[in-house]
């Protein structure tokens, strides 16, 4: 197969606002746990998302539950310091907990939730699934967007990592929809460079 050296194109909407703007929307938004059960962990993991963003990372964050309280949130470090791509801020925060957890060879993965800003990326789906994080909740998926297609990230996950996967919850956040908007709105701040630093290290 003859392959192109020329670097890829990858076209994502324009934000429209930026992470000063968003993170006062953030702080603006009431959150109502009556109406939404996940608006809590859902704004600390937009939060954590504006900080990866300003340190030059892909603005996605999260936190980890232990029983529906919050014992740990964190960022993206994929671009920043340097680059670590395997640093999503999923990995950061399941790397922190099998730490935490390394003597303990029956941990209970299922009384553990993780949240994340953004649906993941399968190669952090294939560590949720091998890891047996009981639920995953992602704030936003971009459903419209070339990357995304129709399918879920997870329903595109090979047959073996779905069958590991099959006892667990991983699905989007029931949060309220202005929350989503504001996860999105602060990834769109961040893809595009980061994006085109890894095509420039080719
Ligand atoms: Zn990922």
């Amino acid at each position: 197969m003859c392959k192109t050296t020329e670097k890829p194109e990858l076209n994502f909407d324009t934000p429209l606002f930026n992470y000063d703007e968003l993170e006062q929307q953030l702080n603006d938004y009431e959150a109502n746990p009556e109406g939404y059960k996940h608006d809590g962990p859902s704004i600390i993991s937009v939060r954590q998302g504006i900080r990866a963003g300003r340190a030059g990372s892909v603005a996605v964050g999260g936190c980890l539950l232990h029983h529906d309280q919050v014992i740990s949130e964190n960022m993206s470090k994929a671009n920043a310091p340097y680059h670590r791509l395997d640093l999503h801020a999923e990995m950061v925060l399941l790397n922190e907990l099998e730490d935490r957890l390394c003597d303990n060879k029956t941990p209970k993965m299922r009384d553990y939730t993780l949240f994340t800003s953004q649906e993941p990326c399968p190669m952090c789906l294939a560590r949720i699934c091998c890891s047996q994080v009981g639920k995953t909740y992602y704030v936003y998926r971009d459903a419209k967007s070339i990357e995304a297609g129709d399918q879920t990230n997870y329903e595109r996950l090979p047959e073996g990592f779905k069958l590991l996967g099959s006892r667990l919850v991983i699905e989007e956040a029931d949060c309220s929809p202005k929350l989503k908007e504001i996860a999105r709105q602060v990834w769109l701040n961040s893809i595009d460079h980061c994006v085109d630093e890894w095509l420039e290290r080719y």
